[in-house]
């Protein structure tokens, strides 16, 4: 690719959240595209790369993907060492999955670095039957001091949004 000489800065991100809340298809939505139900054996505890193109620089994104260790409640430390930002998963169809991501909020303060980027997903907008609304999600995100998105991995609704506006908060560095 090239970005007219536009600076390149490399960034780790991680994706956190119970088991299929969405988080393997929100990273290849935003890496490839498009919406795959056939994925997990192959990119399971790997990562996706994905350039970002800011107005004067680019964000080469490392994007981490759990392969079911989730299910543990707890990753090892090697998946959040030199992440810079994270992105906090839940499904608005499921409270119990929202409660959880709570719990994934404080392992992240207990093993990322404390400058970390923390931002919450709602994903799966496009179902019927939200049992968290906006309301509630935006309400504990306000008191946690973190962003909070509404998305669809399947209908394409707000991820690319997400990764453009973490992209535009990191350092301007690698
Ligand atoms: P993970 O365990 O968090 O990685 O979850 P997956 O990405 O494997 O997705 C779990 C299930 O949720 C799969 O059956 C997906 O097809 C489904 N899913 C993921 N994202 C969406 C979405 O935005 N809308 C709907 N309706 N289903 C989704
Ligand atoms: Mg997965």
């Amino acid at each position: 690719n090239n970005y007219s000489g536009k600076p390149v800065f490399n960034h780790k991100i991680v994706l956190l959240g119970d088991m299929g809340v969405g988080k393997t298809c929100l990273s290849i939505r935003y890496a490839y595209g498009k919406f795959s139900n056939t994925h997990e054996a192959t990119i399971g505890g790997c990562f996706l790369t994905k350039d970002e193109e800011l107005d004067d620089h680019i964000v080469k994104y490392e994007i981490w993907d759990t392969a079911g260790q989730e299910r543990y409640h707890s990753l090892a430390q090697m998946y959040y060492k030199n992440a810079i930002a994270a992105c906090v998963v839940f499904d608005v169809t499921s409270k119990e999955s929202f409660e959880k991501c709570q719990r994934w909020v404080e392992e992240l303060n207990q093993k990322a670095s404390p400058e970390i980027i923390i931002s919450i997903m709602g994903n799966k907008i496009d179902l019927e039957s939200h049992q968290v609304t906006r309301e509630m999600a935006e309400s504990y995100c306000k008191e946690m001091g973190l962003q909070y998105y509404e998305v669809s991995a399947k209908q394409n609704q707000g991820v690319d949004k997400v990764f453009k506006d973490i992209a535009k908060r990191l350092p301007q560095e690698s």
